[in-house]
Formats: structure tokens, sequence, C-alpha cells
């Protein structure tokens, strides 16, 4: 059988392509926003909890996808560019939570730009949210 473009993206972060991560890849790729926990729940409501929060888990250390933290109180995940190592600050970029329709995007294109911080401070990650009404819902 021919490999999925989704597969392929799997094997590409050295993640074997079961069946419930290729599932979930898909249905993020389909999406504009980023997913949390929840709404994957909803949508493969014959999966269980633990599997799917795991299959995140596998793409979030594998660099497939990123975590977000945003003001709606759970972990946003959304897929990473081909080329994302989630390196501090190069891979860093804005995201925007919509607290009308409480969706949250990436803006890949809008890079954070790396700031002086005070000696001795390391930084590993970032989470860069500025919140407000998306073009949809400010319409
Ligand atoms: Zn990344
Ligand atoms: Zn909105
Ligand atoms: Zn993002």
């Amino acid at each position: 059988m021919e490999k999925s473009d989704s597969e392929q993206r799997l094997q590409s972060r050295s993640i074997q392509p079961t069946a419930v991560r290729t599932m979930v890849l898909d249905y993020m790729i389909e999406q504009k926003a980023a997913v949390s926990l929840a709404d994957l729940e909803d949508h493969f409501s014959r999966s269980d909890r633990t599997t799917l929060y795991r299959t995140l888990k596998t793409f979030l250390e594998h660099g497939l996808a990123h975590q977000i933290h945003d003001e709606s109180g759970s972990a946003k995940y959304a897929l990473c560019a081909e080329n994302c190592t989630c390196s501090y600050p190069d891979d860093l970029h804005v995201h925007f939570y919509c607290s009308s329709c409480q969706n949250t995007f990436c803006f890949t294109e809008l890079q954070i730009p790396s700031f002086n911080l005070p000696p001795k401070f390391q930084p590993d990650h970032g989470n860069f949210v500025i919140t407000g009404r998306c073009a949809n819902c400010a319409a």
C-alpha cells in the first residue's frame, strides 16, 4: 500500500505511523485553529482520552506540533512547520487567542524578537499570545 502524506510526515519526525496518530494528524491538518485535547475527544469519540493525550505528547516530543497556553485554560496544540525545531527564539511565532470563539491561531510569519533578558536568565521556551477578537468575530 502506498504511504499517505501524513504517514510520511510522521516518519520524517521519527514517529511510528499508527492508525490513531495518522488520524489525529489528518484532523489537525484540516483545522485552521489550534486544537485542544477536548476537541480531539469530541471528534474521535471512539478513542479513549489517554490514547489521544499520548498522541499529542508524542507529537510534541518529536517536534511535529507545539503547545500553546492561551486564556481558555486548556493547552492547545498546533502543527509545526516542516523545518521547525521548536528552538528559542528562532521558531517562536505570535499566537492569537480569540476570546469570542475561543480559537487560537498561529501566525507563523510573525516571528518573536529575541529579547535581551537580564543576566543569568536562561530561556528554554516562549509563549507569546495576543488575546482579542479574530477576523471572523470582529467583522
Ligand atoms: Zn515546532
Ligand atoms: Zn473568533
Ligand atoms: Zn503556533
